[in-house]
């Protein structure tokens, strides 16, 4: 029987830059993830500059793409009153189409063996995993959780919060538009939701907005909520009407949480939103993801010296919680206010007299460059 040192479920950001980053490090890999690459994902598409040295370190190169280069925010609220800062840091446009397949592709030039298959089950038992897939079993001496935000193994997992109703729905598609600005990153809050839009490495620009059910369900589809929504706000009513979408159909995820989770969960060390999701608006989710997988590869790589399973649990459990939670706490508040149309009104004014804040508020929910 063939026990791997690490199974990684799941080859999204943290699953992948995980398995690059422990197979550099000689460990031997397996990557289970349901579907093929590439492929495109509900996202925002604007990755955090922070994530970069650590990129470089692992030998991940942005800049052979043709990723858009970020360095201004615009934020609109409701009528379309618009705000524009420099972000102090910075990011990337880049489809996950794009980025995770360039992922994928390093993964497997370090020699991560992969299997497209969905992962049913995992056991625990004498020290050792055993992974179920729809076709066998796997085992491994130690297992990654980064099966996302919401996976049909949470609910196998018995993981207390996938029984709690999320009202968030997140919709996404790509568009051609001559006149998008290059270097930019666009905020624009309609009722119960905000919309993001940014180029990525095609030149198309990618739309993707978060909204609350509630004020979803009413209009009954994409299209309606679009028209009749969305286009209260002048400048998103502006971008659908000069420009043309270029997927068949919108991609679409529901049941959306930002609830608390485990960075450990009956011994399978979870990485990226497996572990927690920040809300979009107010916080990196990619750039978390990532930094998640850096620091659980370096602690499993303490632990080939030390061998305590506990140790290396209560480790990453605490590095996590130290890296992650303040932003949790600052970036949910943050996203009540800029929920609330008064306060986003207030907020606006406030910002445009001094955008000093807005980077404060920016610093509170993003990080460091990863180093
Ligand atoms: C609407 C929206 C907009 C966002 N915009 C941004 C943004 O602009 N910038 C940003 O930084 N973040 C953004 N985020 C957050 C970001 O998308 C996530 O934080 C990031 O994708 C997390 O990566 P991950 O690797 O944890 O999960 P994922 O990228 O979701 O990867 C999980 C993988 O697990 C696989 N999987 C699931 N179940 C199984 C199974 N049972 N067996 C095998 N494989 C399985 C899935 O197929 C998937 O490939 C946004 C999120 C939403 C919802």
């Amino acid at each position: 029987m063939k026990i791997y040192d690490v199974i990684i479920i799941g080859g999204g950001l943290a699953g992948l830059t995980s398995a690059i980053d422990l197979s550099s490090s000689g460990f031997e890999v397996l990557l289970i993830e349901k579907d093929e690459y590439p492929k495109h994902k509900v996202c925002g598409e604007y990755v955090s500059n922070e994530v970069l040295p650590y990129f470089n370190r692992l030998g991940i190169d942005i800049n052979q793409t043709k990723a858009d280069q970020i360095n201004r925010l615009t934020l609109s609220n409701r009528n379309g009153e618009t705000v524009n800062v420099g972000l102090p840091l910075g990011g990337f446009g880049m489809s996950r189409y794009a980025l995770d397949h360039l992922l994928y592709e390093k993964a497997k030039s370090n020699g991560v063996q992969f299997k497209f298959e969905t992962v049913t089950g995992v056991e625990f038992e004498n020290e050792q995993f055993c992974i179920t897939t729809n076709q066998q079993n796997y085992y491994s001496e130690l297992a990654i959780g980064s099966f996302g935000k919401r996976s049909t193994l949470d609910k196998k997992l018995g993981r207390y919060f996938i029984n709690k109703k999320t009202p968030w729905i997140g919709i996404k598609a790509h568009y051609q538009s001559d006149d998008f600005p290059n270097g930019e990153v666009q905020l624009h809050n309609f009722e119960g939701g905000y919309c993001g839009l940014s180029k990525t490495e095609t030149g198309a620009v990618n739309f993707c907005y978060l909204a609350h059910y509630d004020s979803f369900k009413k209009e009954g589809s994409v299209e309606n909520f679009n028209q009749h929504i969305l286009t209260k706000n002048p400048k998103l009513k502006s971008f659908l009407k000069n420009s043309e979408m270029l997927f068949d159909k919108h991609l679409a995820i529901s049941q959306v949480s930002f609830q608390n989770k485990n960075a450990v969960e009956n011994h399978m060390l979870m990485a990226g939103d497996s572990a927690g999701l920040i809300h979009p608006l107010c916080g990196n989710g990619m750039a978390m993801a990532i930094h998640s997988a850096k620091l659980l590869s370096e602690e499993i790589k303490k632990y080939k010296t030390f061998k305590s399973r506990n140790q290396l649990e209560e480790n990453y459990t605490a590095i996590w919680e130290q890296t992650f939670r303040k932003r949790l706490i600052f970036g949910s508040a943050f996203q009540k206010i800029l929920l609330q149309p008064k306060l986003t009104n207030l907020g606006m004014s406030l910002v445009s007299k001094s955008p000093f804040l807005i980077k404060k508020m920016i610093q509170q929910t993003h990080g460091k460059p990863i180093s």
